[in-house]
């Protein structure tokens, strides 16, 4: 017995002194060393970052078009201020967002959408406009650590804490990558530049509900000496830059103004008892979806985004797959539950948007061939085709390939029950690349972001009617997907409104003499009466002889 123990001591002791002594554990102290001292870095209590930035709009996915050549689409961040409060665990980040791109909401395009987010050990929050806090979910805190980690210091205090767990140093051109697991499981890779020892970059695996696992890279660039004159400077960079391996999209940028180090006003407080004892929302609710009878063989299907049902003589189809994974197989289930005798084969897809294709891959992993317009088939096939081997879902699982139809113009799904023409969106300015589907006898349209009674602005008013009238389509009722049923007329009713609320916000930006993307607004919709006819041609009345 006293033999084992001691072999168990001599093993442990030297695991310790092979990590305290191996190159990776040199080459961290080294950049500890290179930022201003192993002492001086564990010794910072707290750090205040302070700058503006942008951010990629739907991490890439959620531009005019699903092309990779598309113009990156940016949220503006302003006011951006992150506290880090390590001897506590905690952070809290301030900002506010602006989209520098037209929309749908006068809050997205003036500002006045202001972020409070908060950590506080494995307590994630966030604080609404109304001043009340809401927990967060535990994908959510866990995305939160990993934002704690995302600079100079807090990653190298990471790797040097005891209870890190460090792999080999690897050499990669003119760095040295230590990967290493945190005290609390996070799995990173530093970079740590070889002539000035100072972090280059951090590197990291997420989950992500349309692209499987996605690798981010934050680069560390311009480092400055920080902090007060009587204390060792600290070196921090100027700028933080993070790409994603989808694409190589710049999904994060971030210029300093300034950092504050130690300053006693930036000790964070702690979660209240009340956010302590609060229910963890999960990370994907399955929602309760409701089959609302349309037509003979047409339901909608409300869920979290709502899709619509077509049934033919042996197979059933469906019109989008939106939000995730779980929305998305509730949707299925409801779909299989409501018409059970047929098996249900395909999915129409509004357009690329992530949140539109939020459920693609679970979409595929049942087995569901997509129908999208031919310049979006390249992106199905992308984005369906990630692994997700560190975040299985869904699609992982099931190791199945998307089977994609490509509509050019125009298709016509038909048989003795039904008849579905899916047919391309006019004249949209927030996705080139649309499909409605439209059922002639029953008059209805089912769309996604033609019209949402949800907005308070639109800027592409134009296309629902636009869309309408160029395929001379008889429409009496709309079937969005975000939304309830309504009428067309009250559909082309609330479209002029919301066009009006965008030439508002317009006047207003102009009284403030301040630019807003979109204005002044082009796509009027005055040429449309209240139900969307257009006036007939004087033309055809003209006498010919
Ligand atoms: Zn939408």
């Amino acid at each position: 017995m006293r033999t084992m123990l001691c072999l168990l001591l001599a093993f442990t002791s030297s695991v310790a002194w092979s990590q305290a002594n191996s190159p990776a554990t040199q080459a961290i102290e080294a950049a500890a060393e290179a930022l201003g001292g192993k002492q001086r870095i564990e010794a910072v209590k707290t750090l205040k970052i302070l700058g503006y930035g942008q951010l990629a709009y739907q991490d890439g996915g959620g531009n005019i078009s699903s092309s990779p050549l598309a113009p990156q689409k940016w949220i503006n961040i302003n006011a951006h201020q992150r506290t880090l409060d390590f001897p506590n665990e905690r952070m809290r980040l301030q900002q506010r967002n602006v989209q520098d791109f037209v929309f749908a909401y006068d809050r997205n395009m003036t500002g006045a959408v202001r972020l409070d987010q908060s950590l506080d050990g494995d307590i994630a929050y966030n604080v609404g406009p109304d001043g009340k806090s809401v927990r967060a979910s535990e994908g959510t805190m866990r995305a939160r650590r990993i934002e704690m980690l995302n600079n100079p210091v807090s990653i190298v205090r990471a790797a040097l804490d005891p209870r890190a767990k460090l792999g080999r140093l690897t050499r990669d051109g003119s760095v040295n990558i230590v990967d290493f697991t945190t005290k609390h499981g996070e799995q990173m890779s530093l970079a740590l530049d070889v002539q000035t020892h100072l972090p280059a970059w951090v590197s990291w695996v997420a989950p992500h509900a349309n692209f499987g696992d996605v690798t981010y890279r934050t680069n560390f660039v311009g480092y400055q000496r920080e902090g007060d004159r009587d204390r060792t400077p600290i070196l921090l960079p100027s700028g933080y830059n993070t790409v994603s391996d989808f694409r190589n999209v710049v999904q994060y940028k971030l210029y300093v103004d300034k950092y504050v180090i130690d300053a006693p006003e930036d000790s964070l407080p702690g979660a209240t008892q009340q956010m302590i004892a609060a229910a963890v929302p999960p990370d994907a609710e399955r929602p309760n979806v409701e089959a609302v009878p349309v037509a003979k063989g047409v339901w909608y299907l409300k869920g979290r985004g709502n899709s619509t049902l077509f049934e033919f003589d042996d197979h059933l189809v469906l019109y989008e797959a939106y939000g995730s994974e779980s929305n998305a197989l509730a949707i299925i289930a409801k779909a299989r539950q409501t018409v059970p005798n047929k098996p249900l084969t395909h999915v129409i897809l509004s357009h690329h948007h992530i949140d539109h294709t939020g459920g693609l891959r679970a979409a595929v992993s049942e087995g569901l061939t997509v129908i999208t317009n031919r310049e979006n088939v390249a992106y199905v096939q992308e984005v369906t085709s990630r692994p997700a081997r560190h975040f299985p879902d869904a699609l992982a699982r099931s190791g199945r390939k998307a089977n994609v139809v490509a509509v050019d113009d125009r298709l016509e799904l038909k048989d003795g029950s039904m008849t579905v023409q899916v047919l391309r969106v006019i004249g949209n300015s927030h996705f080139a690349d649309g499909l409605i589907a439209y059922v002639p006898r029953d008059r209805l349209v089912a769309e996604g972001d033609l019209v949402d009674e949800g907005w308070n602005l639109v800027w592409w008013g134009n296309s629902y009617p636009d869309t309408v009238n160029f395929w001379k389509l008889e429409v009496e009722w709309d079937l969005p997907v975000h939304g309830n049923i309504h009428t067309y007329s009250e559909v082309i009713a609330m479209l002029k409104k919301q066009t009006h609320g965008a030439e508002l916000l317009c006047a207003r930006a102009r009284g403030a003499e301040l630019s807003v993307q979109g204005c002044p607004v082009s796509n009027t919709l005055d040429q449309y009466g209240h139900d969307g006819s257009l006036p007939v041609p004087t033309d055809s009345f003209s006498a010919r002889p």
